[in-house]
């Protein structure tokens, strides 16, 4: 049986080149980059609410990384570093394999290092913390959407939900266990974008985020939402684990937009408009009639 610090040394102490310090000492060293703020961000992902007993260890440790990374994404920061919280019912070394390769493998690709953590024995959760770096002034908060803002949607909606519903639907079912973080594209909304969120617990839910915070309404038409082929209604707009963005931009930033999509490879869509007024997103659907919302994903619920 693994020591919890033979087990850190095996598959979590890590090179991290760009820290002043890493894993192995009482804490972490960093040094910001010059100009830049820091972005940070925590997600603690627990079995039996945010994952099923006995999910694959590989895609855990994807999964775990790609929701943090999306919270960068959001904000538009680039990820530097993160920490990693793990407890554990057992050292079970294939699984520790398999977690590792997941996260490193989505560390790599992003520049992430991993530069701490704790791990003890206990009921399987995961919590990450990420650290990335944006431009002082120009990160993605929630609170700059303005009436007349353009709405945005990344990539398509629904198919994380779907994927839940349908195990067996594989590419549906890819997007809920190995969700890809819109990175690249949050770090190029610097300048563009008026406000961004990634939806993590539906469109609808998501958006409204962005309504409150800005003081202002939504109107959207469901016909003209991104959907992941075979998703229903309610699993596009309230299905959770879709890891896209949503945003704001003014209008004159649509040949950007437009531009940048075809950059990336990504479809961007615009779905909608900022109105003045409460913060209520208005639906309509073809016939131009409201539909309803619905309820995004609520964890305390
Ligand atoms: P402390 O006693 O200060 O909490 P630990 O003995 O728990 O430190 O951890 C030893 C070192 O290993 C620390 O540098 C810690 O950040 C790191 N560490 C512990 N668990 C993990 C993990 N799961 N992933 C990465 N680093 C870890
Ligand atoms: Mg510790």
């Amino acid at each position: 049986m693994l020591s919890e610090f033979a087990l850190i040394r095996k598959y979590f102490d890590r090179p991290a080149p760009s820290a002043v310090l890493g894993v192995g000492d009482d804490a972490a060293l960093l040094r910001p980059s010059a100009g830049m703020e820091l972005a940070v961000s925590t997600d603690l992902l627990l079995e039996g609410r945010h994952f099923r007993a006995g999910a694959d260890a590989h895609k855990l440790g994807h999964k775990a990384l790609a929701v943090n990374l999306s919270d960068m994404a959001a904000m538009g920061a680039a990820p530097r570093w993160a920490t990693l919280a793990l407890a554990l019912p057992a050292a079970d070394e294939a699984w520790l394999a398999g977690f590792a390769k997941g996260f490193f493998d989505l560390a790599r690709r992003f520049d992430v290092e991993l530069i701490g953590g704790d791990t003890t024995r206990g009921p399987l959760a995961v919590c990450i913390t990420i650290l990335g770096e944006v431009p002082s002034g120009l990160a993605l908060a929630r609170a700059g959407a303005a009436p007349g803002d353009d709405i945005w949607v990344s990539g398509e909606l629904g198919g994380a939900a779907l994927g839940l519903a349908q195990p067996g639907n594989a590419a549906a079912a890819k997007r809920l266990d190995e969700p890809e973080p819109r990175v690249e594209l949050g770090e190029r909304l610097r300048g563009i974008a008026s406000a961004a969120i990634d939806v993590s617990d539906g469109f609808a839910q998501d958006l409204g985020h962005i309504l409150e915070r800005s003081t202002v309404g939504a109107l959207v038409e469901y016909d003209r939402l991104p959907k992941f082929p075979g998703a229903s209604r309610e699993q596009v707009l309230a299905g959770g684990d879709d890891y896209e963005l949503a945003f704001a931009a003014r209008q004159d930033k649509r040949a950007e937009i437009e531009a940048l999509a075809t950059d990336l490879g990504l479809a961007l869509t615009r779905v909608g408009s900022m109105q003045k007024g409460e913060a209520k997103l208005q639906l309509l659907g073809g016939d131009g009639a409201p539909i309803s919302p619905g309820r995004g994903f609520d964890h305390f619920a």
